[in-house]
């Protein structure tokens, strides 16, 4: 599957937009559909960042296809502007009462490795 080819040669979160671009056969449904079908099964999942913008990066193996489990930060670049999927050093706890979390969703921003230089 072309999508998932290339999301996993890319390494990292992709914009919907450079999705787009780089699936030029695909129409704007199929390539909804496609995406919604790929988080539907655990394989894919979806990032949405204050300015709307949205990125797809691909799931690990604890993403399955009754639900996604995710332990992870995800970190925007205010330079470079990449997204990564950044694994906390720690398991990332939080303290709800009698609400069972198995999913949580962190945005974070700052500068990338790269532009830290
Ligand atoms: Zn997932
Ligand atoms: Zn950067
Ligand atoms: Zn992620």
């Amino acid at each position: 599957m072309a999508l998932l080819e290339i999301m996993s040669n890319l390494g990292k979160a992709v914009s919907y937009q450079e999705i787009q671009n780089s699936l030029m056969n695909f129409d704007r449904i199929t390539l909804y559909r496609t995406l919604n079908t790929f988080i539907k099964r655990g394989i894919l999942h979806k990032i949405i960042f204050e300015n709307h913008q949205s990125f797809y990066a691909l799931c690990s193996i604890d993403c399955t296809t009754d639900r996604h489990q995710h332990q992870h930060v995800h970190f925007q670049c205010n330079q470079c502007k990449e997204v990564s999927c950044l694994e906390a050093k720690e398991p990332i706890q939080l303290a709800i009462s009698n609400h069972f979390v198995d999913d949580i969703e962190i945005t974070a921003s700052g500068l990338c490795q790269e532009c830290h230089k």
